[in-house]
């Protein structure tokens, strides 16, 4: 049955291409009636960043991308779940160090005792004549005497992979059919290094082998890897899983996304106030086409419709309207509370709002959110969009604003509308729609001369969310204080 996995080096935040590696394992698994495994890959001590599983495991949870087995946070810990652990490498070294006794007895890895110095200058000289950099096979036959005096002596040394010379490579990718590479372009690539831990290389076939694996979903950045992998299966007489690679995420300028050019991380959507349905729905689309023009998946729809089969070959542009088109359709399906709980941290923080006045108002803050749930694409729009009700200076936001607020007729119709604001017991919707016909009677101005400049009024803007509601909002004294500001 299938067995699948996603392998993340927790070497910092979750880029939004290892979240969708991450989706379409999971997707796979689930289709398959298979387990989906998260194993985590830290055998490079040197790039550890502290608290990237916790993170990683946490985004994952967040974006409902959960695994059958392997890493698990308790609350704030770390545990692990499944028979086929540990699924952290850095507690595997002694099965490693088992398994690369097996390569040694046989001739498919060899000590090596370079020094750092020795392998740059070969590179540089490599390098000077024009040939390809790699390792120039050096160790590749010293004796078993030399070897085991070299030790005794205390040498540090790596183990390498003996490959053979001109020989074809070749593989079956499920995406990109057939792939051969040959070994002279490969090099005796390093299994164990100083230090005692094994390379990604290594571990991941042995890890992937032992925790039976049978389809290695991963970025495509790997396929140049892949090969030596498939070699390492070989010289073990393992069978090895299918393999896939997925074409990278671009920006619009077709190159790779990568930080520099704004957010990529899973964190960076989630502070914006993405909903996670909304973010794995979008980004499961960019690389895998479903059949029909389907746009908006649930989860479980995608679980059912998802096949390898429709994942493309070249890279998928990552489109932010496309991402804020279908987020926004899960924000205006969502429930008022929910939106209202997202969103008073980001009233808050621009200082709209105090905690305090966040849990004695939430009433209304849930009506604020009504307004304009419709009118954003991810929750921090909020702040932008909800400054006319906390500022009574309003701000003339287009021309056609700036024409209506020196309207012959304003100041008429701004006196009937305070005093009917005045007189009113409440400001509820029914004041609203109300107040329009009764100012309307008594001064006979009446469609766009009446509407519009009391939207100016109130909001600064010609258009904008039905105006009943935006009055209840506001409140008749925010009312007043707007009429007050543009009469003086
Ligand atoms: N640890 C590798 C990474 O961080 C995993 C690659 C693989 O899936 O084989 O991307």
């Amino acid at each position: 049955s299938v067995r699948v996995r996603f392998a993340p080096s927790p070497t910092g935040f979750v880029h939004i291409g290892s979240l969708r590696t991450a989706l379409y394992n999971y997707l796979f698994a689930r289709k398959n009636n298979g387990k989906y495994i998260l194993r985590v890959e830290d055998t490079d001590q040197s790039r550890y960043v502290e608290g990237a599983i916790e993170g990683m495991l946490r985004s994952m949870e967040w974006a409902g991308v959960n695994h059958d087995e392997g890493v698990i946070l308790n609350g704030e810990h770390l545990g692990q779940r499944g028979e086929f652990g540990p699924y952290i490498q850095s507690q595997r070294l002694d099965i490693y160090k088992q398994y690369i006794k097996i390569l040694l007895e046989n001739g498919y890895a060899y000590y090596c005792f370079c020094s750092k110095e020795r392998l740059d200058e070969v590179r540089e000289k490599q390098k000077a004549e024009g040939l390809t950099a790699g390792y120039d096979g050096h160790c590749r036959n010293l004796s078993k005497e030399e070897v085991e005096e070299k030790i005794r002596a205390g040498h540090p040394h790596v183990i390498r992979l003996r490959l053979p010379e001109n020989k074809d490579i070749k593989f079956t990718d499920i995406v990109r059919g057939e792939v051969v590479m040959n070994t002279v372009d490969l090099d005796d690539q390093v299994l164990m290094k100083s230090d005692g831990f094994p390379t990604y290389h290594f571990a991941v076939v042995v890890d992937d082998h032992l925790m039976g694996i049978t389809h290695v979903i991963r970025g495509e950045e790997w396929l140049p890897s892949t090969p030596k992998h498939v070699y390492l299966y070989e010289a073990f007489g393992w069978e090895a899983p299918q393999y896939v690679h997925l074409p990278n995420i671009l920006n619009a300028d077709r190159k790779k996304l990568s930080k520099r050019q704004g957010d990529v991380a899973v964190e960076d959507f989630l502070n914006k106030g993405y909903l996670p349905e909304g973010l794995v729905n979008y980004i499961a689309l960019v690389g895998w086409s479903p059949e029909d023009n389907q746009e908006i998946f649930s989860m479980k729809e995608l679980e059912e419709s998802f096949s390898l089969e429709r994942v493309s070959k070249s890279g998928g542009v990552f489109d932010v309207n496309k991402l804020n088109w279908v987020n926004g359709h899960y924000i205006r399906e969502s429930s008022v509370e929910r939106i209202t709980d997202l969103a008073i941290p980001h009233l808050i923080e621009v200082g709209y709002i105090t905690e305090d006045e966040a849990k004695e108002r939430y009433e209304w803050l849930k009506d604020l959110v009504s307004v304009l749930q419709d009118r954003i694409s991810y929750v921090a729009e909020i702040k932008d969009k909800s400054d006319v009700f906390f500022k009574t200076e309003i701000e003339l936001k287009d021309d056609e604003s700036k024409e209506l607020i020196k309207v012959e007729h304003l100041p008429q119709l701004l006196d009937v509308f305070q005093s009917k604001v005045e007189e009113a017991e409440a400001i509820d919707e029914d004041f609203g729609k109300k107040v329009f016909k009764e100012i309307q009677k008594e001064t006979g101005i009446k469609g766009p001369n009446l509407f519009k400049p009391i939207r100016v009024v109130l909001t600064g803007e010609v258009h904008g969310p039905d105006l009943p509601l935006v009055m209840k909002v506001l409140g008749s004294e925010n009312i007043l204080k707007r009429i007050q500001y543009v009469k003086e």
